[in-house]
């Protein structure tokens, strides 16, 4: 059986996702990011994949990488309402400069809005169900027809992410982090060779962004994500759920 024989086998979607994503870790797991973005967009999802990105505060770097490879592809972008205008801004001026051709800016339903949050205060009372609404919901709906998304997540994020793969399983889908492996010197490097934007709010002491009610300035010597729902238990938005997220690596 010739190697792609045997891959196609081995990803059958007849043996699960779960089956899927070892089978193309086996195969793909040790390829740099800008080659594992290519051969999911060209050869494994051609069509069928998707980026979902929050332009935020190191969001240029995968989807540099992306326009690389094809400006073409769908970009998700999850606009909650309660986002910093410097975000709006930040993903026209990145859309502009990487030439991409096809972001999908995703709002909440307005009538799950209007039923659960009509005061716009929910993030203080219920922040889960706030996320829910407002990121878990849209994205799904967003996803429909999509068998693959990216994500810019990364290992070094936190000790969740710490054993991130290149491919996982996500639902009846593949999640695939091309980034998993990059430091934050990496990042840095990268955006600083290729004259990358750097977000609006970074150089005013938010090295995490979110969305304006839950995402404060930090403090020399905090921790990159302590701004992030602050003084609350709350860590996660429940997009990566099972898994992680502070929303901030999508
Ligand atoms: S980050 Fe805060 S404001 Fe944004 S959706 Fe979650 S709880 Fe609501």
């Amino acid at each position: 059986m010739a190697p792609l024989d045997a891959l196609a086998y081995a990803v059958d979607p007849e043996n699960g996702v779960d089956a899927e994503a070892a089978a193309l870790n086996a195969r793909y797991g040790d390829l740099d990011a800008h080659d594992a973005i290519a051969i999911a967009v060209e050869s494994l999802f051609p069509g069928r994949i998707a980026l979902v990105s929050s332009f935020s505060a190191e969001s240029a770097v995968l989807l540099h990488l992306l326009s690389e490879v094809d400006p073409n592809v769908p970009v998700i972008f999850l606009d909650t309402g309660r986002l910093f205008a410097e975000t709006l801004e930040y993903r026209t001026l990145l859309i502009n400069r990487l030439g991409l051709t096809d972001v999908r800016t995703i709002m909440p339903a307005p009538g799950r809005v209007l039923e659960n949050d009509p005061h716009r205060a929910l993030w203080m009372t219920n922040p889960d169900l706030c996320c829910h609404i407002r990121k878990t919901e849209p994205l799904a709906r967003a996803l429909n027809g999509f068998d693959a998304w990216l994500t810019g997540r990364k290992r070094f994020q936190n000790a969740l992410r710490s054993r991130l793969d290149l491919f996982e399983a996500d639902g009846d889908r593949i999640k695939i982090n091309p980034l998993a492996g990059w430091s934050a010197g990496d990042l840095k490097s990268y955006a600083a060779m290729h004259d990358l934007p750097e977000h609006p709010l970074v150089s005013k002491g938010y090295p995490s962004i979110g969305c304006v009610p839950c995402t404060s300035r930090v403090k020399p010597g905090e921790d990159q994500r302590a701004g992030r729902w602050r003084g609350l238990e709350k860590t996660e938005c429940g997009i990566h759920t099972g898994l992680e997220s502070d929303g901030s690596g999508i």
